[in-house]
């Protein structure tokens, strides 16, 4: 499944010189990206910023098939426990309010 979102990284990064941060084709400083894709999850990318050009180079070098196969299932695993975490947090909050009511209602029942 291919999945064309990727994180955007204007970052320092010059590994291979300045020159190649800028586009062979049409000159524009290219943007440094991270693929998201099943097939290329995490590797980064230099794409030139011009829509009607599309100049492409990969950084990091082709990844061997056990990790293009775990990668993607630790990302969604990551997802999958930062919205539980998310929830949780939600709940303690929740919780909280009620605890601190608690004690403004029975402080203002012995004040009374
Ligand atoms: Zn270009």
């Amino acid at each position: 499944m291919r999945n064309n979102r990727s994180s955007r990284n204007q970052g320092r990064w010059n590994a291979s010189g300045i020159d190649e941060m800028f586009c062979n084709v049409c000159g524009r400083r290219r943007l440094i990206h991270t693929a998201l894709t099943d097939t290329n999850p995490g590797r980064r990318f230099l794409s030139c910023p011009n829509s009607g050009c599309n100049h492409f180079t990969w950084i990091d070098p082709l990844m061997c098939d056990q990790v293009v196969q775990i990668i993607p299932g630790l990302l969604k695993n990551l997802n999958k426990m930062e919205a539980q975490l998310k929830r949780k947090t939600g709940r303690e909050r929740k919780l909280w309010i009620c605890l601190v009511l608690s004690w403004l209602v029975v402080g203002i029942w012995f004040e009374l």
